[in-house]
């Protein structure tokens, strides 16, 4: 069987290659191909031999995912792209454009165990974690059919990242690394619904990327509510990691708020959560919070909150001094925006 060539990580890459070609320029060249030129078959590596080329085609895959479905939004540019893996399995990423900065918000797993009722990837049943190679691909084929260059990653596409820490970690690398993508710590953010032990691990490892914390309530029992499968961990401990990440990496840190009707947006929730904050000493330059109207998606009981309701609640924050924007959908017109990528 092929091995996907993804899958490796440089130095895991080199070796199986010294097999075949024992040159170290020949190897970089291959390197060169695959990362900077983004070259999608073995057959259009034209510094490499052709007899090489073969061979490396006998021996690796280059490509695994298959572009399924592209669609456009008609608002905003933002284009959602279904893959189906080699298995057979689909998941989605997102292409944001921005002027000066495309951004691409990618996957990590196939379903999601953390079943935010909000969200549509958490009523899609949790099949498997994404390989290295398929979390990096997403990346390579989108900038491939856009032709646009990717400055920005988000992992907030489908799955809780930190509980596919190992691959997440390992595409990381190549991410940041000078020779692959090359992608700035500060263009890259993670989010989590707060698995506190993946979080100490990250911030230990020290990427440097930003964190984004997706806190959603202020009290336990809301919090239940909007994220059943929230790991057992409290508000308290996960606004202390978030803390700790802060003081380790010297990076930023955003808070996530859905703002769902009748749930979460009273102005005592937003006077709670600016109460939090204060405890935790998370009212500062490093700290932003992202409100996120609630996009409506199939049969959940939640109802969108009032442009009134989102306005006052952002206001509230910012009297206490906090930073805090509200997110624009992006993509909402082909359920490409927060909490829509699993229909
Ligand atoms: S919001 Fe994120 S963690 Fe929650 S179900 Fe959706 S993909 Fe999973």
């Amino acid at each position: 069987m092929k091995k996907y060539i993804l899958d490796l990580t440089s130095i895991q890459l080199k070796a199986y290659l010294k097999v075949i070609i024992n040159q170290d320029y020949r190897i970089n060249q291959i390197l060169d191909w695959i990362y900077e030129k983004k070259t999608a078959t073995f057959e259009e590596f034209t510094s490499i031999p052709r007899d090489f080329r073969q061979e490396l085609d006998k021996r690796f895959l280059l490509r695994s995912l298959k572009i399924v479905k592209k669609e456009q939004s008609i608002l905003d540019g933002t284009i959602r792209y279904t893959f189906q893996s080699i298995d057979k399995k689909h998941f989605s990423a997102v292409f944001l454009p921005t002027k000066g900065k495309n951004s691409v918000c990618i996957s990590s797993q196939i379903g999601c165990p953390v079943m935010c009722a909000f969200c549509s990837s958490g009523k899609v049943k949790y099949t498997r974690n994404l390989t290295r190679g398929e979390i990096l691909e997403q990346i390579l084929q989108i900038e491939n059919d856009t032709k646009e260059k990717v400055s920005g990653i988000l992992f907030m596409g489908m799955g809780e990242p930190t509980l596919n820490y190992n691959n997440v970690s390992l595409a990381l690398s190549s991410i940041l690394s000078k020779k692959e993508f090359a992608i700035g710590k500060r263009h890259i953010t993670l989010s989590s619904v707060g698995n506190v032990t993946a979080i100490k691990k990250l911030a230990d490892d020290n990427f440097g990327i930003r964190l984004a914390i997706s806190l959603h309530a202020t009290n336990e029992k809301q919090r239940k509510k909007i994220i059943p499968n929230n790991f057992g961990f409290t508000i308290e401990e996960i606004l202390n990691v978030g803390k700790y990440y802060l003081k380790k990496t010297k990076s930023r840190l955003t808070i996530e708020y859905i703002l769902i009707k009748e749930i979460n947006d009273s102005s005592a929730d937003a006077h709670k959560l600016a109460r939090l904050l204060k405890r935790y000493d998370l009212i500062n330059q490093s700290v932003q919070i992202n409100l996120i109207p609630f996009n409506p998606i199939g049969d959940v009981n939640f109802s969108v909150p009032t442009q009134e309701a989102i306005l006052k609640f952002k206001n509230i924050l910012k009297l206490n001094g906090i930073t805090a924007n509200i997110r624009q959908a992006k993509g909402a017109d082909i359920g490409a925006a927060c909490g829509q990528l699993g229909r």
